[in-house]
């Protein structure tokens, strides 16, 4: 089974923060857990993690569940 590289997490701008800001209700409603993505220093390594692993659920590297779907369609693999 192939390990995804999870370590850039100790340095992530959202480590103690509460998740359910980056799990939002709406997918309308990710603002603040975009803003806070991006100040973050691993935003590219998790945006990346996330698409890797069609995480289909919350905001990750500044992307919502939505722009994650529409970044695998259109091939990119960082923004
Ligand atoms: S990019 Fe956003 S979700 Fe990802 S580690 Fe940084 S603050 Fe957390």
């Amino acid at each position: 089974m192939h390990e995804f590289d999870i370590s850039w997490r100790v340095n992530s701008a959202c480590q103690g923060l509460d998740p359910d800001i980056f799990y939002p209700e709406s997918e309308d409603n990710c603002e603040q857990a975009t803003a806070i993505c991006k100040s973050c220093h691993v935003r590219i390594a998790c945006l990346n993690y996330a698409l890797d692993t069609r995480e289909k659920q919350g905001v990750w590297g500044g992307a919502s569940a939505r722009e994650r779907r529409r970044l695998l369609r259109v091939g990119r693999r960082s923004a």
